[in-house]
């Protein structure tokens, strides 16, 4: 395992953000746990540094409970492949998914309690009787009876669910629940995500967040995010001064470019259609390609960007390269008209703040952001663009469905329906006035539901609860 420093935050900068009531529950959760947690540790354990919603999470939140005092800190898990093609297969059959179709029987489960035994060596040195140690997912499941056998009070984390469990959900969650009923508590993002055959009362519901004064979310001007995307290579623009000013006063520029797979650049004022996701098939970056060049017709002028990490640098996640290389065969296959409206990004990861406000600039700069996936727990990049006021259109399915409320703060469509994806981003580059109101819905609906302050007060005072004396 390996610690990812935990830098701490100004943990005040909400206070016109978030209703009164949620900031006044916010400060007193603060103000408890710096008490609470004195002499103790509030563990936080995954199985990678960056990519994916886990680790956007931890990196920016951690540090305003660092700042008010708790004493917080956060530890990847290492695994060799093997160990990682284990837990893809159980990531991808816990959202119903079959995955590479291989099996979850003795020898998988040898490869996972091997790793999680050896992971646990290095953290039984550190983490003391009476820390609450947060396990976020499966990959780091296992490690539950072990470290309450070594006297910490451990919370398990389920990012992930599936709306209505079939075989392959039930059977990936017999593979697990022994470990997972040892917990104090367990977390899941959604009411329908809660596993069969855990004790109701140990399991609490807390949807995930954004921090809107990270460089994700950060507000950028106008001029500023075109100069952010040319310098970045994604988006024809006026040249300008690349640099963004972040929530701490400090600043970064923009300086590493993206391999973009396209004929040429967007053009500066082309209307834009965007996704970001990890290259995954579930997040079916296949299916906003066919259905954005078959449906979005040419006289709408529309580009769209597919953007994602560079490929190999998310560590646990083994088939990105493989679904990348369908997207570029499929970018490939598509006829000249079309491959000129579609461009394939991939945002170098190696400075994450750079990639943190690439990001957020594509997402600005977006007319509609899109996140059609075949499953998604809660979906971050649709809260990400809901704050930014763009209309999302979204998957009617998991943490998208419970985010959007269709027609209202965003459009939903049937995942497997490419005209019906076509027809609602038509609508939406179409209708300008729509667009603009169904944003500004967006953005209330997070401001009220889903920022930092929401998610911090559940988890300290679950953390709380389960150690107390
Ligand atoms: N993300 C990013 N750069 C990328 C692709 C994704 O920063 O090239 C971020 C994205 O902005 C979001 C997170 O990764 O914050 C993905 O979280 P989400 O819940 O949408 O999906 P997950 O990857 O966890 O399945």
């Amino acid at each position: 395992m390996h610690e990812v420093p935990i830098t701490p935050q100004r943990p005040d900068g909400f206070d016109d953000l978030i209703e009164a009531d949620a900031l006044a529950r916010y400060r007193l959760a603060l103000t408890e746990a710096a008490e609470g947690f004195r002499g103790r540790t509030w563990w936080h354990v995954n199985s990678a540094s960056e990519g994916g919603g886990v680790a956007e999470l931890l990196r920016s939140l951690l540090g305003y409970v660092a700042a008010a005092g708790v004493d917080t800190r956060w530890v990847v898990i290492d695994g060799d492949p093997t160990f990682f093609e284990v837990t893809k297969r159980i990531h991808n059959r816990l959202h119903g998914a079959e995955g590479d179709r291989g099996p979850l029987g003795t020898p998988e489960r040898a490869v996972y309690d091997a790793t999680l035994r050896r992971e646990l060596q290095a953290l039984a040195g550190v983490v003391q009787p009476g820390d609450v140690v947060a396990l976020h997912d499966p990959q780091t499941a296992g490690l539950i009876p072990l470290l309450t056998a070594a006297g910490a009070h451990v919370i398990w984390i389920c990012h992930i669910g599936i709306d209505v469990p079939n075989e392959l959900a039930r059977d990936t969650w017999a593979f697990l629940l022994d470990e997972v009923r040892a917990a104090d508590a367990c977390v899941f993002t959604r009411g329908p995500y809660v596993w069969e055959g855990l004790d109701r009362s140990a399991v609490a519901i807390i949807p995930p967040c954004i921090d809107a004064a990270s460089p994700k979310n950060v507000p950028m001007e106008h001029p500023t995010m075109e100069a952010v995307l040319a310098a970045a290579g994604v988006i024809e623009a006026p040249v300008g001064d690349p640099t963004v000013p972040l929530a701490d006063g400090s600043s970064v520029r923009v300086r590493r470019r993206a391999e973009m797979l396209e004929h040429a650049p967007v053009p500066a004022t082309a209307p834009l259609v965007v996704q970001v996701s990890r290259w995954d098939r579930l997040k079916d970056p296949l299916g906003v390609l066919t259905g954005f060049a078959a449906g979005v017709h040419p006289e709408l002028g529309a580009h769209l960007v597919l953007a994602g990490p560079q490929v190999d640098t998310v560590s646990d996640d083994p088939e990105g390269a493989e679904a990348h290389s369908e997207v570029r065969a499929a970018w490939g296959a598509l006829p000249h008209a079309e491959r000129t409206r579609v461009h394939l990004a991939s945002l170098p990861v190696d400075d994450l703040v750079e990639n943190a406000v690439v990001v957020n600039a594509l997402q600005r700069r977006a007319d509609v952001v899109v996140q059609k996936s075949l499953a998604e727990g809660f979906g971050l990049t649709v809260t990400e663009a809901m704050w930014k006021e763009r209309p999302v259109v979204g998957s009617r399915l998991g943490g998208i469905a419970e985010q959007i409320e269709h027609g209202r703060s965003g459009w939903l469509v049937d995942p497997t329906d490419l005209a019906g994806f076509g027809e609602a981003l038509s609508t939406l580059l179409r209708d300008d006035q729509l667009a603009l109101e169904i944003g500004h819905a967006a953005r209330h609906r997070v401001r009220s539901r889903f920022l930092a302050p929401h998610f911090l007060s559940a988890h300290l005072e679950l953390a709380l609860r389960v150690s107390a004396p």
